[in-house]
This record gives structure tokens, C-alpha cells and sequence, in this order.
């Protein structure tokens, strides 16, 4: 993402975000919001077409794109929730499955969770059983298909707007050079 483009949707977010000081609490998107209740910023960034804020949301705080055919969906089951730490990067079976409250029976991972998986040894269906999600899920993790950057977010998790903007206004207010 260039860096205009960076700094200009990071002022678009965060102007109409309404931040919970509380420890773990939802940070709504107050403003306009499509059929499904996930906040939107009408954009020319993406050949015109609505940019979903809990996506800007991830790239911003995590400074790396989407995954290509991965969905960001929510810890919190709140689709208006922008909190980069209530995130996570998954496949369109999580997405189906954690984005929507119907049928959810298996345990949402973290990202520490899908690094312990990594490096968990036994047979896959015995880290499935530790887990407590499906043997395809583990492999997947294990092979890198799914969680790819997962040690990054782990390590990135610190990470949250606030500190982010604030650093960015002082690279605009001082700049380099
Ligand atoms: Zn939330």
C-alpha cells in the first residue's frame, strides 16, 4: 500500500471510529455500513469500489496485505468492530464459520494458538483432539496454507492504532532528511 494511500485511509478510519478505552472492548465503525453490518469507506483506492473497514483495518495496524483468497473475520462476532486485536486473517471456511454466529461449534484459533500448532508435535489428529479443531486445520497450519503469518501477528500484536497514527504524525510532522 503506498504511503499516501496509507495515511489517507488511516485519517478516513480513525475519524469515525469510536474507540472503548476498555481493555478488550469493541471499537465501532460509526459510520456508513453495508447490508451485513461491516463498516465501509466510499474509496477511490479500490478502482471506486467501497473499502470494508475491518479489512483496512488489519493492513493498517499489521502493514501487510490480505493474503490473497483470505477473509479478515472477527474474534468478537461484531462485523462493525474495527479493533485490530478482535482480527484475524482466515480461510473462507472461517469465514463462514467465525464471521457468522449460526453453527459455530469448533474453538476460534488465535494466532498464538496456530503458532503452538506449528510447532506441536504428535500426529495431527492428536493435535487436532489438543486443539480442539479439525484434523485439515492442523495440516494446514503445519504446511503454511492457512496462519501463514502468524508468528508476525503474534509479534505484531502490541501493535494497535493509537500508537500508529502516533507515529505516523510525528514521521509527517518531522520529516525525514
Ligand atoms: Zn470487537
Amino acid at each position: 500500500m503506498p504511503k499516501f494511500v496509507r495515511d489517507t485511509l488511516l485519517e478516513k478510519l480513525w475519524k469515525r471510529v469510536a474507540v472503548n478505552p476498555e481493555a478488550n472492548a469493541c471499537w465501532l465503525w460509526t459510520g456508513s455500513t453495508d447490508g451485513h453490518g461491516y463498516g465501509q469507506i466510499a474509496s477511490e483506492i479500490q478502482f471506486g469500489s467501497p473499502v470494508k473497514t475491518h479489512r483496512a483495518s488489519w493492513e493498517l495496524a499489521y502493514g501487510e496485505p490480505i493474503p490473497p483468497g483470505m477473509f479478515v473475520c472477527h474474534k468478537c462476532d461484531t462485523p462493525a468492530c474495527v479493533r485490530p486485536s478482535h482480527l484475524f486473517v482466515g480461510t473462507a471456511a472461517d469465514n463462514m464459520n467465525d464471521c457468522s454466529k449460526k453453527g459455530r461449534v469448533r474453538k476460534k484459533l488465535t494466532a498464538a494458538d496456530a503458532c503452538e500448532i506449528r510447532g506441536a508435535s504428535g500426529t495431527h489428529r492428536d493435535i487436532a483432539t489438543r486443539f480442539s479443531v479439525t484434523k485439515s486445520t492442523v495440516t494446514s497450519i503445519k504446511a503454511g496454507r492457512i496462519w501463514k503469518y502468524a508468528e508476525a501477528m503474534v509479534a505484531a500484536s502490541a501493535l494497535e492504532w493509537p500508537r500508529l497514527s502516533e507515529h505516523n504524525r510525528r514521521k509527517r510532522d518531522r520529516p525525514e532528511g
